[in-house]
């Protein structure tokens, strides 16, 4: 049977991600965050002191730099190992990359580092209740009023709504020109600034919500990079973040298919184990062919985009194929498991509902089909001999 785990490459840090899982009870710790929703302040600075944070971040910005590709094989294996929520908590850094990018030296120290440390928590907010996927409708903007700089505006279903001491906004500056956004590093806890959590059906742990700035003061040294290039540094970010987030998804799916071999090599029905029954063996079998394939595409992009080619439409394939293969595979893994795969006993729905959140996040799977259209019909080109 064609497995994931065969065409895996080795990596000693494979075991050792495998060892610091064990030793902290990771897999564990996912569930319990399942059940009570809060920030893992004790692990997410474990990671940070082993040096789990931001793997493909430079050194001088506290990460291992390793080229993209090594740290999918990782982020798989963290997948694999414990479930989406770590894996996710070892790309923070590289959510907020663009503080190492663009951001002044200043930032880089007070954010960049500690980030990578574990020490601080910085979250993105780019969202807002009228506009996701069409970012030309953001209305969030910093005024500049007598030499003072405001900013006001509501960011709606960003992840760590609670819990982020700073957030990276994204925001119009009406110094920038009518399509001028900016980033800014903004603290959580200053006045004029109000959280409201939602609940989720998966990833709770990360407690997204609404975050509303009334005319919040601004500092000039809190704008990242220059004025008005903020979605410009937002789009090379996002793209090494989708080739990733893919990885993930089929690492934790990797998990749900191997309990699932082995259940049906155990379970006897009708005389005989459950793999003997083709509707159950046929489909295990197509899933474990689809998740190497689908490892074998997100590991191409990642090598792509280390060799510096242009490859945001191959990101975004690679992130909603990733995901949809993740989630049939899961899918399977609850069928298979009878009734018990449907209850809290087993982890296959908590993975189902985490993994779920892929076809959303950082550009939903519509719009991943979208950039990878338009790469290859450009908006406003028309065939020659289309008449006017
Ligand atoms: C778990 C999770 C974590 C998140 N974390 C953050 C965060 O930290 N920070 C942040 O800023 N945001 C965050 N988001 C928000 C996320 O980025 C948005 O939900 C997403 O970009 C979609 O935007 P929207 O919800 O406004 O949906 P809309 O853009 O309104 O889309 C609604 C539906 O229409 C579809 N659609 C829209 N336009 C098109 C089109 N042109 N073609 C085809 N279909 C289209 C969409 O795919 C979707 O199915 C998070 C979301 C989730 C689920």
């Amino acid at each position: 049977m064609t497995e994931l785990a065969a065409v895996l490459p080795d990596d000693p840090l494979r075991d050792e991600i495998e060892q610091f899982a064990r030793t902290h009870r990771l897999a564990e710790r996912t569930r319990a965050l399942d059940a009570r929703p809060e920030f893992p302040w004790n692990e997410f600075r474990a990671m940070g002191k082993a040096g789990w944070l931001g793997l493909t971040m430079p050194p001088e910005h506290g990460g291992r730099g390793l080229p993209l590709r090594r740290a999918g094989v990782l982020l798989q294996e963290f997948g694999f190992q414990t479930g989406t929520a770590f894996a996710k908590l070892s790309l923070q850094p590289e959510f907020s990359s663009i503080l190492a990018a663009h951001g002044s030296d200043a930032q880089r120290l007070r954010l960049a580092l500690p980030l990578a440390r574990g020490e601080t928590l910085v979250g993105n907010q780019i969202t807002e209740p009228k506009a996701g996927s069409d970012l030309s409708l953001l209305t969030t903007k910093v005024e500049h009023r007598g030499g003072r700089l405001f900013l006001t505006g509501t960011k709606s279903q960003v992840a760590f709504a609670a819990d982020a001491q700073t957030a990276i906004v994204y925001a119009r500056s009406d110094r920038a020109g009518a399509t001028g956004v900016s980033a800014y590093a903004v603290p959580q806890d200053v006045p004029g600034i109000e959280r409201r959590i939602i609940g989720d059906l998966g990833e709770c742990w990360m407690r997204r919500g609404t975050v509303k700035y009334a005319s919040v003061e601004l500092s000039p040294d809190q704008l990242i990079g220059e004025e008005g290039r903020g979605l410009e540094y937002l789009k090379v970010e996002l793209t090494h973040e989708r080739a990733l987030l893919g990885a993930i998804y089929l690492g934790v799916a990797r998990a749900s298919w191997e309990e699932t071999v082995r259940e049906a090599g155990n379970r006897i029905v009708f005389d005989g184990p459950l793999s003997d029954q083709e509707a159950v063996a046929f489909p295990l079998v197509e899933d474990g062919t689809r998740l190497a394939a689908a490892w074998l595409y997100c590991e191409r992009v990642l090598d792509r985009l280390d060799r510096g080619e242009r490859a945001d439409d191959a990101a975004a394939m690679s992130k909603w194929f990733a995901t949809d293969v993740a989630l049939t595979t899961i899918d399977h893994a609850i069928q298979f498991h009878g009734g018990r795969g449907y209850s809290k006993e087993l982890p296959h729905e908590q993975r189902w509902r985490d993994v779920r959140s892929g076809m959303l996040a950082h550009g939903t799977s519509e719009i991943m089909h979208r950039v990878a259209a338009r790469r290859r019909w450009p908006k406003g080109r028309r065939s020659p001999g289309r008449r006017p």
